[in-house]
């Protein structure tokens, strides 16, 4: 070609620092070119259809609607070519000329403000059609616009100064884009790698990628179809292969929305727990997708994180492509997006949990430690995850779970508290002194048996606004009840409970007489502000040095013939009385988890005992 044809250009001021440090992008930053790439072809076929669409002539009607990639690795170059709505002449200088787009602008106020270490932002950002230099020292693009009269141009740039734009004899309607890739980067021209990249990035794009001639995104971007289209085995097959899952889906939603935001998504619980096998925290398992485009497999900001077990695609063409992860934190739209998910999520599981029961059951024995931990750590969403939680409680078969909503339907007339007890197993807790008096009065008690339990209740606090209790606490009110069997006056009561305050001093905060005791003679009830027995062990086990001298508040059974007989001996035998007196608070410190030291205890039962047997 002749110089007259050929015209010079220099890039904008701006264009040229962006240049220059997509130049110097680090080594992983490199490989998201190809993305930023596909991305933009697969944008101007999405426009040339649109215009198609609005009836208007365009250049070759019909020019294969795919991207095609071909490599050589011998001349190390790279071209991208796809027959989308192509660039004018004018269109070459404004688009690969000056900074037009959002994306970049944001780069490069981002790398300035960040000037000594602006390279790592490229990832971030993405840099749309200058990435190419991040790899190619020189590019051609060869464009066609799809107006029928008009022309093929050539913009060539070695990605420094400027770049040259000269008129093209015969070329199809599009745009073609070769790199020519530098020693440092001539593995972007192996097949492999190659595919591993659109494989990774690029996989849903709607329309076909050919690599050298082979279709290579096989997979559909299944979440974008209508529902009703789609059988079992198809949703199966796409949670195995796109969410690279071998187990079977458990759920699934899969839902779109056009306000307040753009979304199509599609997201499953898995059947088996990716945490089971002591593999630690797994990373969030729902990417991130704009319009079929990749943003990030494994966003940490979108959803809540005890939701990292769930596996998916969330698209929505409402996020710019190019958002960074930084930004992503503070993103509203991000966080908007993130909200509607995590909604719709705990509805399904609700919605799935009432209509059967036993297969939510048996999914939730396994994934129980998410919809606790989501209580525990998402604010907004804890009352709707407080309705996912299952447990048995004294009304349950042994084995049988129910959840918060059945316990309340199962109140009584007047109850007004939620009550729980915890232990290591149904057996221990059933035997416990504590459940007596609750279930005398026919009230249900809730077994906890995960250790994780009391920290969950912990931080509910309340169910439908209701107060959840210990049955330990001292605080719990519990309604009179037809004592059954002679018991000590109110007076003689009232003696013996000031002898026994009297006697172990600070080691209780108060003795009174309970209502809650039928069997046992003696109960120790744990203040309200006071730490649970369970907490306290968990302190010590953490911290040897944790010490805490528990206060309890004594409550005694003055139907109980020990308690009766005390009452006497405390005036007759006061030195026997004083030992029983111990012993008793002794046994209901061990029944409550709350005696450290056991050595007073056993040589107090062995004076017991030298008594009894008269030695
Ligand atoms: P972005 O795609 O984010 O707008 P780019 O720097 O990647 O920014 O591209 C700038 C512009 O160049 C695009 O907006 C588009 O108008 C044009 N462009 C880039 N690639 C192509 C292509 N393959 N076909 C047609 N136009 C393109």
């Amino acid at each position: 070609m002749s110089d007259q044809t050929t015209e010079k250009h220099t890039f904008q001021a701006e264009i040229q620092q962006l240049l220059d440090l997509v130049v110097h992008s680090l080594y992983t930053d490199k490989e998201i070119f190809l993305r930023e790439l596909i991305s933009n072809s697969s944008d101007a076929m999405e426009k040339l259809r649109h215009i198609e669409a609005t009836e208007k002539d365009v250049y070759q009607p019909d020019a294969a609607m795919e991207i095609s990639i071909t490599t050589d690795a011998e001349a190390k170059t790279l071209t991208i070519t796809d027959h989308g709505i192509g660039m004018t002449h004018d269109d070459l200088v404004e688009n690969l000329g000056t900074i037009a787009h959002s994306g970049t602008k944001a780069f490069l106020k981002a790398a300035k403000e960040k000037s000594e270490n602006p390279e790592g932002l490229i990832g971030q950002f993405g840099v749309g059609f200058y990435s190419a230099f991040m790899v190619g020292d020189k590019v051609t693009v060869t464009s066609r616009s799809w107006h029928p009269a008009g022309q093929g141009y050539v913009w060539t740039s070695d990605g420094k100064t400027g770049y040259e734009i000269e008129a093209a004899g015969d070329v199809d309607r599009g745009t073609k884009i070769v790199i020519h890739l530098t020693e440092e980067t001539k593995e972007y021209a192996e097949e492999a790698r190659l595919k591993g990249l659109i494989e990774r990035y690029s996989n849903f794009v709607g329309f076909p990628i050919l690599l050298n001639g082979n279709r290579v995104n096989e997979v559909e971007a299944l979440w974008l179809k209508n529902k009703s289209g789609i059988t079992d085995d198809e949703y199966k097959s796409f949670y195995q292969f796109a969410c690279k899952a071998f187990d079977e889906p458990s759920y699934r939603l899969h839902f779109s929305a056009d306000a307040p935001l753009a979304i199509n998504s599609l997201v499953f619980a898995p059947s088996e727990n990716p945490e089971a096998m002591g593999f630690g925290k797994t990373e969030p398992g729902v990417a991130l997708y704009s319009r079929k485009v990749l943003i990030d497999p494994s966003p940490k900001e979108l959803l809540p994180e005890w939701m990292r077990f769930m596996k998916g695609v969330i698209d929505s063409a409402d996020i710019p492509l190019n958002i960074s992860r930084e930004s992503m934190q503070d993103s509203a739209l991000i966080q908007k997006l993130g909200k509607v998910i995590s909604k719709r999520v705990i509805k399904m599981f609700e919605k799935e949990a009432e209509g059967d029961p036993e297969k939510y059951r048996g999914f939730y024995k396994k994934f129980d430690r998410y919809f606790k931990e989501g209580v525990v750590t998402d604010f907004p969403n804890r009352e709707a995850l407080a309705k996912l939680l299952r447990f048995e409680t004294s009304m349950t078969e042994p084995g049988e779970v129910c959840g918060y909503a059945d316990y309340v339907s199962r109140m009584k007339d007047g109850q007004e508290e939620i009550y729980f007890l915890v232990g290591p197993g149904r057996e221990q807790i059933e035997s416990s002194p504590y459940l007596e008096a609750f279930k005398a009065r026919g009230l249900e008690v809730i077994y906890f048996m995960d250790a994780a339990d009391e920290y969950v209740v912990d931080s509910m606090r309340e169910y439908d606004g209701k107060k959840i209790r210990s049955v330990t606490q001292g605080g719990v009110e519990l309604d009179d009840q037809e004592a059954e069997g002679d018991s000590l006056s109110e007076e003689e009561t009232k003696a013996l409970c000031e002898f026994l305050k009297e006697e172990f001093g600070e080691r209780v905060v108060s003795v009174s007489s309970g209502k809650r005791l039928v069997e046992n003679p003696v109960i120790a009830l744990v203040p309200e502000d006071a730490m649970t027995p369970q907490m306290r062990q968990m302190m010590k086990q953490m911290d040897e040095n944790f010490k805490d001298e528990p206060k309890v508040e004594l409550e005694i059974n003055p139907r109980h013939a020990l308690i009766k007989k005390l009452a006497e001996a405390k005036d007759s035998n006061p030195e026997m009385a004083k030992l029983v007196s111990n012993q008793l608070l002794d046994n209901a410190l061990i029944s409550a988890g709350l005696l450290d030291d056991a050595r007073d205890t056993i040589a107090r039962m062995n004076q017991l005992m030298e008594k009894a047997i008269g030695a």
